[in-house]
């Protein structure tokens, strides 16, 4: 048995301070400015909105959150539904629950592993059929890969029906030079602990339509009237950010160009050690986008590899190396059990990227002795087998040093 239980732990993408934060945070605390709201907030949010082109942005306590008060925007509710891509964290398709409303899910395509436009075009043409067109499409872009955009707002901009972006994992990203999360009505991002960057956890709506953002803004601070006392028309949430966490936004949001610049160096690095072993197939960059490679994500071809992603997520767990499968389609979780889904031409795209792939540690602050080290144990893993010529034929012989590894 080879343990490696003394080694440290490598993280699968751990928070990355830049050294700037504590700056605005103290600026905070010296001018009592803690919470909730304060000038960090104002900044931050215009710091966003100039980032990603847009002409308004509202800052909230989480991804999840912003999701919520879109679909909200939206009036979304019951007996509502709303298309989502299933290849995504349940965040995506929680507040449509919230909202006491439907998903549907669309599947992937290969080419980005996002939403498919075909799975899509469908799923469209049977609601149109049917008489009941969705409230809202919330694309996801996973991992820092932009979705086929164009070809998204085409099919939506015909059924007339809103887009909000799910830019949680893709601040950073771009898709013809046009930042990630400006396409849709609503762009929605992330900045809990695991992100690009990070606030501890926090969110993001953008938007161009100042209107709406001003209705997410008093949504998101219990819905209150303008009135000398407490007054309330509507149900409210308690969604905004405090002062104190934008101001780490505002320090992380320095260092975001540099994070980007890490993640795809980390990506480069494990497709030069690894790209050429048989049976490996690195998530996949459309032409004409930019991927922030948030997290550095391969397919395993089991029968090539010789070996499937579940045996290496389990070789990496023994050598301390925090490692994750791809996503769950949501299509497949018991919690959306019974929702309506669209497949990708005759296969099932999402889920066979569930079923062999592979999210690498991929922390902008990972070290060059770590990454050997994750690259180290995924060769021993994937030593191809040896073939001897025998007198009677081809045999394989077993490859011990695998055994030995475990
Ligand atoms: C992280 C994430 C979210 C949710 O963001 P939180 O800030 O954790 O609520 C939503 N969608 C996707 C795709 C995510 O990865």
């Amino acid at each position: 048995m080879f343990k490696s239980k003394n080694k440290s732990k490598i993280y699968l993408s751990p928070p990355h301070l830049s050294g700037n934060e504590m700056q605005y945070i103290q600026e905070a605390i010296n001018t009592n400015w803690i919470a909730p709201l304060g000038p960090n907030v104002d900044a931050f949010e215009n710091e966003i909105a100039r980032y990603v082109g847009a002409t308004e942005a509202v800052a909230v306590s989480s991804g999840t959150a912003a999701i919520h008060l879109a679909l909200s925007l939206l009036d979304v509710k019951k007996g509502d539904t709303v298309f989502c891509s299933t290849l995504t964290f349940v965040a995506s398709a929680n507040p449509i629950l919230y909202q006491g409303a439907e998903p549907v899910f669309i599947d992937s395509e290969p080419e980005t592993w996002n939403m498919s436009p075909e799975a899509l075009e469908t799923a469209f043409r049977e609601a149109d059929y049917l008489g009941k067109l969705p409230k809202a499409v919330i694309v996801v872009n996973l991992y820092g890969q932009s979705a086929k955009m164009d070809e998204i707002l085409s099919i939506c901009n015909h059924y007339d029906v809103p887009i909000i972006e799910d830019a949680a994992e893709s601040l950073g990203s771009s898709y013809k030079e046009k930042p990630s999360g400006s396409f849709g009505k609503f762009g929605v991002f992330s900045f809990n602990g695991n992100k690009i960057i990070t606030t501890s956890g926090g969110g993001m709506l953008v938007s161009d339509d100042a209107v709406a953002i001003k209705k997410a803004r008093f949504l998101a601070t219990q819905s209150r009237d303008q009135a000398p006392h407490y007054q309330h028309s509507e149900i409210g949430y308690n969604y905004r950010m405090s002062n104190i966490l934008a101001g780490i936004g505002r320090g992380q949001l320095k260092v975001l160009e540099e994070r980007v610049m890490a993640k795809r160096i980390i990506f480069s690095k494990y497709y030069q050690a690894l790209s050429h072993i048989r049976g490996i197939h690195f998530m996949p960059e459309l032409e004409n986008t930019r991927s922030n490679r948030w997290l550095t994500t391969l397919i395993i071809d089991e029968e090539a590899a010789g070996v499937s992603s579940s045996d290496l997520l389990q070789y990496l767990a023994e050598e301390n190396i925090e490692a994750r499968p791809v996503w769950k389609p949501l299509h497949l979780q018991p919690l959306f059990d019974g929702a309506k889904y669209y497949h990708h031409q005759d296969r099932d795209v999402a889920e066979q990227l569930f079923t062999n792939g592979l999210c690498l540690p991929s922390g902008s602050n990972i070290s060059v002795e770590e990454m050997t080290r994750v690259v180290e144990c995924l060769k021993r893993a994937l030593k191809p087998k040896v073939y001897t010529i025998h007198p009677i034929g081809i045999n394989e012989v077993q490859n011990n040093d695998r055994e030995k590894y475990i």
